[in-house]
């Protein structure tokens, strides 16, 4: 097994056409086809992370958070960016960052937190749009049928619980080759009329290569005739955020020790309380104050995330719990996540939770 057979896997769960643009997601350090020798999974990559990936013979660290950010500069050891990257390419070891893209995965980072909490009728917070693409083509009647089929084999078709969606007009096409053209439908030099299937399906963004290889694959003309548009709809499998409902109400107090103990966490720092019941919550892992206003909207009776600022518990308005659980603890979880779903896509090999607790935050 080489490093891009474990990537396969991880952007299957995480595709990375779907981290967010300021992000820096993928293999950071490392040989694509190195063979890999074990695998340890972390939320940072700090030296000591390094240490224990060296201790236990594992050539690739998947790690949740990005160690390159920025950009670097230079490679000199002068602050802790730079001596990760050196030790870990001094030791032949890859690094790759999923971040953002697991943030935004159904089964992601936010999940986890629901998880955690035994939240049910789970939904994406804020869904992404622009995600959704839309394929019409034109084809030969009598290839309809094949054509769809080699598509919905490829992922498209899918729209929630549906496979197989398609829509299909017939008519008739027109076209005339020149001198150099092939036809594989009547006659160069003279116009055909040929009776057509038009195609229109849907796919994810992140399919449109493969999708493509298998319209000119499977489309008999030289010329294929297809046009690939972006939907403005929210793709509701995807996105930033969840939210979902406890399977009983609880008082407000009950839920902050509820939530102290399930999030492992040592301080909640939240707004004021409103005497109201909680039932519906919503989370979002790491920095997430731009999400006030969609969970408000969801009609969330908490939100739970991390990086409050001051002036952010101002905007509870006196109509939401906010609940800000700590940076590392709201995304903690997200290791175990990994290393489950990669011990179940690779059996019999080396997947290691990292043991170093790489929280910058202690509390007094
Ligand atoms: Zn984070």
């Amino acid at each position: 097994m080489i490093v891009q057979d474990v990537i396969n896997h991880l952007e299957e769960l995480a595709p990375l056409a779907y981290a967010e643009d300021f992000d820096n997601v993928g293999l950071l350090v490392g040989d694509k086809n190195a063979k890999v020798t074990g695998i340890l999974v972390t939320l940072d990559t700090l030296e000591a992370v390094v240490d224990e990936a060296i201790a236990e013979k594992c050539n690739l660290i998947v790690s949740f958070h990005p160690i390159i950010f920025k950009g670097l500069k230079k490679l000199t050891g002068k602050n802790y960016v730079e001596r990760v990257v050196m030790k870990a390419i001094k030791h032949d070891i890859a690094i790759y960052s999923i971040h953002t893209a697991l943030d935004n995965a159904l089964q992601g980072v936010n999940d986890m937190i629901c998880n955690t909490l035994g939240l049910t009728n789970k939904r994406i917070l804020i869904p992404q749009s622009e995600t959704i693409k839309k394929l019409t083509t034109y084809v030969p009647k009598d290839e309809a049928e094949q054509l769809r089929t080699a598509l919905f084999s490829s992922g498209a078709g899918t729209i929630g619980n549906y496979s197989n969606c398609s829509f299909n007009v017939e008519g008739y096409g027109t076209f005339n080759g020149n001198d150099t053209s092939n036809p594989t439908k009547g006659k160069k030099g003279i116009t055909h009329t040929e009776a057509e299937t038009k195609i229109t399906i849907t796919f994810p963004k992140h399919l449109e290569y493969k999708i493509l290889q298998t319209l000119f694959k499977s489309h008999s003309y030289e010329e294929v005739a297809y046009e690939v548009t972006t939907l403005e709809n929210k793709n509701q499998q995807i996105g930033m955020g969840m939210v979902g409902e406890l399977e009983e109400s609880m008082s407000e107090l009950d839920f902050l020790s509820y939530l102290k103990t399930k999030m492992d966490t040592k301080c909640i720092r939240h707004s004021s309380l409103l005497n109201k019941k909680i039932k519906k919550v919503a989370v979002l892992g790491g920095s997430g104050s731009f999400a006030i206003e969609a969970a408000k909207n969801a009609d969330a009776d908490a939100f739970i995330t991390a990086d409050l600022k001051y002036h952010d518990f101002f905007t509870a308005e006196n109509s939401i719990l906010l609940a800000d659980v700590g940076h590392y603890e709201s995304e903690q979880f997200t290791k175990n996540l990994l290393v489950a779903y990669l011990t179940k896509k690779i059996t019999n090999f080396a997947i290691i939770l990292s043991k170093t607790n790489t929280n910058p935050v202690k509390y007094f």
